[in-house]
């Protein structure tokens, strides 16, 4: 049974009381809506992170919670709303620029990608190489090398901190299903995040691996000053590792708030039990 009673150390009750210079949410997120065909996905969607927090998105099935994600990171284009970024207008920015300015989602390691060796992935998603223009490689030799270098030296240290390390030459094809989703996690970290999103990341891996990812995003957040948002599943990792919870039901967002509170809610609990088990039974996967 998660406990309720964890203290949440970065996170606090107002969203508006981050560090982050403009005074505001890490994320501020109003109206959001997003239509396909006949279907509402993501209707009216309004809610903030906190900066420093670990907040995750929740809801049953079909509920938006995808959708809402790929509008945010840019990936689908929203038809109305608003999405600021540290106090940046975001929406329908296009995804490169987005995760330039701090807000980066993980990827799943593709068919290419799996052809390659650990250490080469993670040097892919370093952010504007100079290597990768020939006129650079030309022009620019001494910056060039110097950025690789860079690039390389941070690659080993991300690798280093998720266990990596033994595997840099190996491809990545060969890594666990649970080392895959560590990888994924390191590459994202290459391009240095200030909000990462992760979707679902506790899904497929052995609870070992996944209490370790959870260790993972404590130490990011305490060391790096990440702030995480994440879709997830298993209520017991919700309930027992968030500072704050949002609820999406039918495109909308139901409720926000500290994981104690959220699943006493009335409307959360009417949500769940329209198809599944409510959030309260931790350890249930609605
Ligand atoms: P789950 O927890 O099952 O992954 P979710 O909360 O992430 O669900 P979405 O995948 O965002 O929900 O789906 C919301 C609604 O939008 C659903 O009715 C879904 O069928 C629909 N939908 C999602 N993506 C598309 C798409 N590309 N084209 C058409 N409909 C879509």
């Amino acid at each position: 049974m998660a406990s309720e009673a964890r203290p949440a150390p970065a996170a606090t009750e107002r969203a508006d009381a981050g560090s982050n210079g403009h005074g505001g949410p890490i994320l501020d997120v109003e109206n959001v809506t997003k239509r396909f065909g006949g279907i509402q996905a993501v209707d009216g969607a309004t809610f903030e992170v906190a900066e420093g927090s670990i907040t995750a998105l929740i809801g049953p099935n079909g509920a938006g919670k995808t959708t809402l994600f790929n509008v945010l990171t840019g990936f689908y284009p929203g038809d109305r709303g608003s999405v600021r970024l540290q106090g940046r207008q975001i929406f329908r920015q296009p995804p490169h620029r987005i995760a330039r300015l701090g807000m980066v989602r993980t990827f799943q390691i593709t068919k290419a990608l799996a052809a390659m060796p650990v250490i080469d992935n993670m040097m892919l998603a370093a952010p504007n190489q100079p290597g990768e223009k020939l006129r650079n490689v030309v022009l620019r030799p001494v910056a060039t090398r110097r950025r690789e270098r860079e690039a390389r030296e941070q690659a080993i240290e991300l690798l280093e901190m998720f266990d990596l390390t033994r595997l840099a030459d190996s491809y990545a094809g060969t890594l666990s299903g649970g080392q895959r989703k560590l990888l994924e996690l390191a590459r994202a970290l290459m391009t240095e995040p200030r909000l990462l999103m992760l979707d679902e990341p506790m899904a497929g891996i052995n609870p070992t691996l996944g209490a370790r990812l959870l260790e993972f995003m404590q130490r990011l957040r305490a060391e790096r000053g990440v702030t995480f948002l994440f879709v997830e599943h298993d209520m017991e990792v919700v309930m027992g590792h968030s500072d704050r919870v949002i609820v999406m039901a039918e495109g909308r967002v139901i409720a926000s708030g500290p994981p104690g509170e959220v699943r006493r809610d009335q409307r959360v609990i009417d949500a769940y039990l329209g198809g599944s088990a409510p959030p309260s039974e931790a350890g249930s996967s609605p």
